[in-house]
């Protein structure tokens, strides 16, 4: 039924820059339209971020598969997400075989996604707390993923990244962000690749903004 709609979104992707087939193809087999509430879900395949509630978003597709594309997943990579809201993007990592964990510090948000993961069968740690103290008992992580926009990179996530890893995260101020693309070459070493124009909600914690 949202087969169509599905295969019109990955042709905007392909378009917009999209390669990586393992990407285009988790955005082929997770219906998105289960991750929004009813009164939306019209627009649940559109190439635009919604409102889930409590002021926040599930981000546009394109900037999904722009930071799926960005970590160059290999095997099955532990991975930290920062923000897991409508859950979106977690079932796209876990449908790509990643092993996931990810953090949301809204409660409400947390058990809602809980609820639809246990429904839906999508395995992966979910946890509430603030992210930007990262989750220190599953670490370290090959992967880490920031959904949501930071004044800086949180320290406690480059020490519980992997040598090797990569982490995504959107950094800058409250309204715009660049895309920073890290590899940990070593422990106190880092490569950065930056991205500009992105726009996130604030990253909100202890190494974060302070509350609204
Ligand atoms: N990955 C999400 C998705 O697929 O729907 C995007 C969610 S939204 C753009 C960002 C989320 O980050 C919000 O649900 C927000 O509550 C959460 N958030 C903000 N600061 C956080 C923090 N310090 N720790 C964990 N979650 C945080």
């Amino acid at each position: 039924m949202h087969e169509d709609k599905k295969e019109e979104l990955v042709k905007i992707l392909m378009k917009e820059g999209i390669t990586d087939k393992k990407v285009l193809n988790a955005f082929l087999k997770v219906d998105r339209h289960l991750f929004v509430p009813d009164i939306i879900k019209l627009h649940a395949y559109s190439n635009v971020a919604l409102p889930i509630g409590h002021e926040q978003t599930i981000s546009q597709p394109y900037t999904v598969a722009f930071m799926t594309q960005a970590l160059e997943l290999n095997g099955r990579n532990k991975i930290l997400e920062i923000g897991t809201g409508s859950g979106f993007q977690a079932a796209i990592l876990v449908q790509m075989g990643m092993k996931v964990f990810s953090i949301e510090r809204q409660f409400e948000i947390h058990q809602k996604t809980q609820k639809l993961f246990d429904s839906l069968g999508i395995r992966a740690a979910l946890i509430y707390g603030d992210g930007t103290l990262g989750w220190k008992e599953a670490a370290p992580y090959d992967r880490i993923i920031v959904t949501a926009g930071g004044p800086e990179v949180p320290k406690r996530l480059l020490k519980q990244l992997s040598v090797g890893g990569k982490m995504v995260i959107p950094v800058g101020n409250r309204v715009s962000q660049t895309m920073q693309i890290i590899t940990k070459i070593s422990e106190k070493e880092f490569s950065t690749k930056e991205v500009p124009n992105f726009k996130f909600v604030p990253l909100i914690g202890k190494e974060g903004w302070k509350s609204e």
